[in-house]
């Protein structure tokens, strides 16, 4: 096959592919890659789902249980396994990531998605931590990102973070920001 064949074909599989993506997509993969970056709203979990690694993972379940008001942990990471219980010692709710080396990625191998303890006000997985870790990301990819899209990015995860926070937030990610650059 010549060059410009198999250009030509490439791009013409993509235009279908975003045409096709919208509605679709989401339900034809038998073991669907999970996307961490994604809104707090539509972040999925489900049994079999690939991760890039088990910090997309961790991300994916925080924003998963802060979308329903659920406070959870990891009781047990390392390079190679992740789990998170539910901070309520009589809920069965639980999921267990695990590598796998052919293709390198990580799956969910245990999933139970239901939640018998109630919904909190105070969400300890939204921690202040985890605004700082989730600010940093942002800050990241948009440099220039100003106080109020700042605040507006946290609106989405009924998160509530006064300015006066996201200020003091926003140095800190700069500055671990800038720390690790020079490092
Ligand atoms: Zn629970």
């Amino acid at each position: 096959m010549s060059e410009a064949g198999a250009g030509m074909h490439c791009y013409e599989s993509e235009e279908l592919d975003s045409i096709a993506s919208d509605d679709e997509e989401s339900q034809q993969a038998p073991f669907s890659q999970a996307n961490a970056d994604a809104p707090v709203r539509e972040v999925r979990l489900e049994l079999g789902i690939k991760f890039e690694n088990l910090e997309h993972f961790k991300k994916a379940v925080r924003k998963f249980n802060i979308n329903i008001s659920r406070s959870i942990f990891f009781p047990r990471v390392d390079s190679t396994r992740c789990k998170a219980i539910c901070y309520d010692e009589d809920c069965p709710w639980q999921i267990y990531c695990a590598k796998r080396s052919y293709p390198l990625s990580f799956q969910v191998k245990t999933f139970v998605n239901e939640h018998t303890c109630s919904r909190v006000n105070k969400n300890k997985s939204a921690d202040a931590k985890w605004v700082v870790e989730e600010l940093e990301d942002k800050i990241r990819d948009h440099p220039d990102m100003s106080q109020r899209q700042a605040q507006d990015f946290f609106k989405e995860y009924d998160v509530i973070v006064n300015e006066r926070k996201i200020y003091r937030t926003m140095v800190k990610a700069k500055e671990i920001i800038k720390g690790s650059e020079i490092a």
